[in-house]
């Protein structure tokens, strides 16, 4: 079955001579499963999209996550067309703005305050500043496979050997940044501890994704979150959860209501802004108080809380509030994660995130989901497009389940992967 898609090839041509890769973000251009060209996406609706050529295909990547209501919500497009007409960015506070802070501290019970932003990478970057801030101290801990961002601080890998510094995962981020940036396997406490009791008094921060998304979907063990907080009041350092991905999404009080830990400084982004560039930091009072013009520590953006992105968020809370969408959204994904495993195949799900890993299993850390059959899945990626099922374009993602998703389209999911032989 071959794809029609002239008219994403001719479009990709002129994009690669205007835009580096030919794209805004490098993995659209597709690359890691080896196509040539990216599809130019025209139009969605609930849970399909079509692309420039016409065609059309389930949508299991929803913009990365924050479509957790599908494609143009009615209620979401009427609240922010209803925004748009009243004013598209003021720079000053607004009314929208305060209802979003109050449904978002509701949500999740450590955000005692909130600021709004325009991006994840942005809230992270933030809340690295003010932890910083608030502790005096500058090492961070992060986890190999977890993401957060492009901000320098957060783009360092694991050092060789037995050095336990970071080193730069991105030429421009200097090696002094990185070297602040300390990185442990996920899931792995003994060496959360080790590093605790090496550069405990200079630690600023231990920053994590409750449930990994971004090396493809891995749980945190029980266990794991708790040892986190308990090293963090241990040695004074802030526990930031980076709810990107999962906040909204695993739950209405995203991973620590789900797995009951509490986080001093939390992240949201994709699903607050719903579908729309905004994102938050949040936490504990006396930390937040520390944010310019409370305290003294600088964050500020011209088009934070914008309007139409707080509108779009307030619509799609709203959506998720409904009673029963959280059993929804569990049953779609339970569907999809029957469909889609196999012999050979590790399908790795918490709520409305999962990953199917081309790897025997278990996947509990980076070092697994790395020893994935990325060739095997860029075979699956390109038979599942040609059978109209669009899902992320690296084994390394995850799929999201959106609650506009329709038993036919799973069903449609299940057909196709079950015809996979390579
Ligand atoms: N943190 C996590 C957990 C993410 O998944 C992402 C993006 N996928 C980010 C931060 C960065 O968000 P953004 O792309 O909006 O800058």
């Amino acid at each position: 079955m071959a794809l029609v898609t002239s008219k994403s090839a001719r479009l990709f041509e002129e994009a690669r001579r205007l835009m580096p890769g030919g794209v805004s973000s490098p993995v659209r251009a597709m690359r890691s499963v080896g196509r040539e060209y990216p599809l130019f996406l025209a139009r969605g609706a609930g849970g399909e999209v079509w692309d420039a050529d016409g065609n059309r295909y389930v949508d299991w990547v929803q913009s990365w996550g924050p479509l957790i209501a599908g494609h143009a919500h009615p209620d979401v497009v009427a609240a922010v067309t209803a925004a748009a007409g009243r004013g598209t960015s003021f720079g000053a506070p607004t009314e929208l703005e305060l209802e979003l802070a109050r449904a978002v501290c509701a949500a999740v019970p450590s955000l005692e305050q909130v600021r709004f932003v325009s991006s994840g990478t942005e809230a992270v970057m933030s809340a690295v500043r003010l932890a910083r801030a608030h502790t005096g101290r500058a090492k961070l801990l992060k986890f190999a496979g977890g993401y957060h961002g492009h901000a320098d601080a957060l783009l360092a890998q694991a050092g060789s050997g037995l050095a336990t510094l970071g080193i730069p995962s991105s030429p421009g981020v200097p090696a002094a940044v990185a070297a602040d940036t300390l990185v442990c396997e996920y899931n792995d406490l003994a060496a959360v501890r080790a590093i605790a009791e090496r550069h405990g008094d200079d630690l600023a921060a231990v920053i994590v994704e409750p449930v990994a998304g971004n090396m493809g979907v891995v749980p945190a063990e029980p266990g794991f979150l708790e040892g986190l907080r308990t090293v963090c009041n241990g040695t004074g350092a802030l526990l930031v959860m980076d709810e990107v991905i999962t906040g909204f999404r695993v739950g209405y009080g995203g991973g620590q209501e789900r797995l009951a830990v509490r986080a001093d400084l939390t992240c949201l982004g994709k699903i607050v802004g719903g579908g729309l560039p905004a994102a938050a930091f949040g936490g504990r009072a006396d930390v937040m108080g520390r944010l310019a013009p409370e305290g003294d520590v600088y964050q500020a953006g011209t088009l934070s809380g914008n309007p139409l992105a707080m509108a779009a968020g307030l619509a799609t809370l709203e959506i998720l509030r409904a009673p029963g969408a959280y059993d929804k959204l569990e049953a779609t994904a339970g569907a999809l994660e029957t469909a889609l495993r196999r012999p050979g195949v590790t399908v790795n799900r918490v709520g409305a995130m999962l990953t199917a890993f081309f790897h025997p299993g278990p996947v509990r850390s980076f070092a697994d989901a790395a020893g994935s059959d990325t060739a095997r899945f860029a075979r699956f990626h390109a038979h599942m497009l040609a059978r109209g099922v669009y899902i992320a374009p690296s084994q390394f993602e995850a799929l999201m389940p959106s609650l506009a998703h329709m038993p036919d389209q799973v069903e449609q999911t299940a057909a196709a992967a079950a015809e996979f032989s390579e």
